[in-house]
């Protein structure tokens, strides 16, 4: 009798059963599998986590720096809606980037709360 491999478990059966018994070792295969790319894909929104902090400090100090420059520009030539402009981007930015952090926080609590 002809016998054929499973492709997911690797046991082999043969041809007249039509399909692989060995469905307990499937399952599990598969919730590896799963929780492996799962894994994966979190990892690279950890790396997007730790980018935006990274761009908050940068903007932080980006931002440190021109208000700096701007009170060393003469009293007389201080356009003050530039600070003003400024300020307003510098807030928009690191609120953005403070949500962004926030909402991969949530997810992982998320899926932390769906595997249990
Ligand atoms: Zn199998």
């Amino acid at each position: 009798m002809k016998k054929i491999k499973c492709e997911i478990c690797g046991n082999e059966y043969d041809e007249i059963m039509g399909e692989c018994w060995n469905t307990i070792n499937h399952t599990k295969e598969q919730d590896e599998e799963q929780s492996k790319t799962l894994s994966q894909q979190y990892s690279v929104l950890r790396t997007f986590q730790i980018l935006a902090y990274y761009l908050m400090l940068g903007t932080t100090g980006i931002y440190i720096y021109t208000s700096v420059i701007f009170f060393d520009i003469p009293e007389s030539y201080r356009q003050y809606y530039m600070l003003i402009g400024s300020t307003v981007s510098f807030i928009f930015t690191i609120s953005s980037l403070f949500c962004f952090t926030k909402i991969i926080d949530f997810l992982f609590e998320l899926a932390y709360k769906v595997k249990q």
